[in-house]
This record gives structure tokens, C-alpha cells and sequence, in this order.
């Protein structure tokens, strides 16, 4: 279930708007470059915040819209019967039944739904319509680096009763991976192969390992982590699927944490293929693992924000849970895990094949 937004909440995101200079809507008199026509819609201001109708969504791509709850849930629906479901003050929607974060909350205005610009332009119509974005998208992921998170004296999560560290966990599950890549015919690479961490402080072990893609140009970076929450919410499961937060876009852990020199972060230049490598990954890690949707969200982690070519962080399951955690500890979930990924990363360069195949547009000339 999505949790409305507290009140403090719009409080930061009032403010963070206001401060924010997104660029005003294009007047509709403007010739549109590429077909990708979100820039061109009409806005509405809202909490400081540009917002579009669900309306014109609808309408710009031919979708049947149902609004529900007298107009507080929103469901679009296109001919194939993907669905888009958006509900008032939530922090996330439904694509094609999986739970995806958006940086600004959904709003209610004039009877309808609002979705801030940013989150349409950057994940809602990619995510729906990647074909208007082939042209941004990378080709087949030949070479890929696995990031077993931790390492050395930085254990990560621990759960004690259990007896497993995060660092064991993700080191087997990279291994594991390495073997089911290799056999789809990649290329891998670790940044740890033992027991070790790539440098005595955080900061520089995280931008170390990003470095490592980067300097072996890698096609794709896959961080494994697992996950663990404080005292209180120890019933908390289920995966959660992180890709680098594109520019001027909230963050989904804690928008507060986001200060502005933050927010305007230039990301690593990969959103699209982060966002589309993200969905995809999450949906096979769901359908393999069974577990609860804690969705695909967004964060600026040290690990993905210098990578130069598309990158995901797998948070797969919750050491801090006892019953996950006794799965964890088994090879058999490991195995689960890394073979849901392995599942993930077919399935992202399986829609960019095809996505390949199908794009007419010839490539925009490069920005200077
Ligand atoms: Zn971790």
C-alpha cells in the first residue's frame, strides 16, 4: 500500500518548488522537434510544482480513462490493455500492475488527477512509450559489472540472530550471477571477487567501484544489496529496485535529504535506459521472488551517481526480517535471486532489441 504524504511533506516540496527554477511551459505556438510531445501540454502550477491532467495523457495517447472515487484514482487503459493507475496523494503509480515511485505526489485539481511535468517528461511517458525514446536508449549489454555490496570491514546489514551479513549475502548472489550472465553469452566483471572493501572510507570504496565500470566501459552496472529497516518495522519485506535519480527529480527515500545543489545533480546521462533497466529488473525480481512490491524507486547513492553507462542497485529482500532473513541464509533464495536478475537483464536487452527494430526516427544531431 502507498502511504499519502505527510504534511510536512508538502511543506518541503512547496518550498523545494519554489526555489526550483524549472523552466516554464513552451507556449503551444511551438513547432514540436521530436515527436516526445510532453514539453508542449498545458501545465497547471500547483504547490509551486508544474502538474499535468491525467486528462491529456489520456488523450495524447489514445487511452481509455477511467476515474474512480469520484475522480480521487485514475485508471488509463490502452488497446493492448496496459494499464496506468494513479491515485490522489500518492507518491507512486501502477504500470502495468507494477508499483513505480514518482519524485512529486499525485494531486487532485478541477475534478481530475495532476502528475508533475517532471515525472511525465522523465518516467511516466518513457516507461509507457519507450519507443519515443529509442534513440536515447544504449545498445545489447555485452559487458556487465557486478557490485557485491560491502566488503572487508564494512559488513553492511547483519542480522546477529540469524547469523548473516549483508556482505556474505551479495558476494554469493554476484558470483551466482556471473555464472547464469556468462551462459547468456556476457561478459562479467566483479569489483570484489573476496572479502575485501575497495577503500578504507565510504566515499571513496562506493566511487571506486563505479570507477571500475567505468573504466572498463562497461554496458551495464548491477549493484546487490540487501536491505534492513530500524527496531520498529521489523515486519517490513519484499524488494525494492533503485536506478540514479535523473536531474531536478526527488529523490523517493527522503525528499528532505535532497537539498538543491543535490536536486540539480546532472544524474550520470543514462536516465532513460536507468528507468527502463530499472522497470524491468523490479518486474522479474517480483515475479521470481514472490515477494512484497516496495516498488522501483530513484536515489543519488554514491555507487550510481558517477557511472557513466546505465546502472541498477537491487535491494532484494530484509536481513532485519527473521523469516526473510532465514532465506537469505539459503542458497537456494541466493540462487532465486541472482537467476531473477539474470531474468531482469534478459528482459531489458530483449526490449531494446525489439525497441531497435521498431524505431523510425532517426537520432536528434548531437548536443554540442
Ligand atoms: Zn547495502
Amino acid at each position: 500500500m502507498a502511504r499519502p504524504f505527510a504534511p510536512r511533506w508538502l511543506i518541503a516540496l512547496t518550498a523545494a518548488g519554489a526555489l526550483l527554477s524549472v523552466a516554464p511551459a513552451q507556449p503551444a505556438r511551438v513547432a514540436p522537434t521530436r515527436p516526445f510531445a510532453p514539453f508542449l501540454w498545458p501545465v497547471r502550477r500547483l504547490y509551486h510544482i508544474d502538474y499535468i491532467d491525467v486528462r491529456d495523457l489520456a488523450t495524447h495517447y489514445g487511452l481509455t480513462i477511467e476515474q474512480a472515487k469520484a475522480g480521487k484514482i485514475a485508471r488509463l487503459r490502452d488497446a493492448a490493455g496496459v494499464r496506468l493507475v494513479f491515485e490522489d496523494r500518492n507518491r507512486d503509480f501502477h504500470l502495468d500492475g507494477t508499483r513505480v515511485f514518482l519524485g512529486a505526489p499525485v494531486v487532485t485539481d478541477r475534478g481530475s488527477l495532476w502528475v508533475s511535468k517532471l515525472d511525465v517528461i522523465k518516467l511516466v511517458a518513457p516507461l509507457f512509450r519507450p519507443a519515443d525514446h529509442a534513440h536515447q536508449l544504449p545498445g545489447d549489454p555485452r559487458l556487465i559489472v557486478l557490485d557485491a555490496g560491502h566488503g572487508g570491514n564494512d559488513p553492511g546489514k547483519e542480522n546477529k540472530l540469524i547469523g548473516i551479513q549483508e556482505k556474505t549475502a551479495t558476494l554469493d548472489v554476484a558470483l551466482r550471477l556471473k555464472k547464469l550472465l556468462e551462459a547468456q553469452g556476457r561478459q562479467v566483471l566483479l569489483t570484489r571477487a573476496e572479502d575485501i572493501r575497495l577503500a578504507p572510507d565510504q566515499a571513496t570504496d562506493l566511487q571506486r567501484r563505479a570507477d571500475f565500470a567505468n573504466q572498463n566501459h562497461a554496458d551495464l552496472f548491477i549493484s546487490i544489496h540487501f536491505n534492513a529497516v530500524e527496531r520498529d518495522a521489523l515486519h517490513v519485506t519484499g524488494t525494492e529496485t533503485y536506478t540514479m535519480t535523473p536531474q531536478f527529480m526527488f529523490s523517493t527515500a527522503d525528499e528532505r535529504k535532497d537539498v538543491m545543489t543535490d536536486v540539480a545533480f546532472p544524474g550520470n546521462k543514462q536516465d532513460y535506459a536507468n528507468i527502463f533497466l530499472g522497470y524491468h529488473v523490479h518486474r522479474a525480481m517480483l515475479a521470481g521472488l514472490q515477494g512484497f512490491d516496495r516498488g522501483y524507486k530513484r536515489a543519488r547513492f554514491g555507487v550510481l551517481r558517477f557511472l557513466a553507462c546505465p546502472g541498477v542497485l537491487i535491494e532484494s529482500a530484509y536481513l532485519s526480517n527473521d523469516a526473510e532473513a532465514r532465506r537469505i541464509a539459503t542458497p537456494e533464495f541466493r540462487e532465486k535471486i541472482a537467476r531473477s536478475i539474470a531474468t531482469g537483464v534478459s528482459a531489458y536487452a530483449a526490449a531494446l532489441d525489439t525497441l531497435r527494430l521498431k524505431s523510425e526516427t532517426p537520432p536528434p544531431p548531437a548536443k554540442p
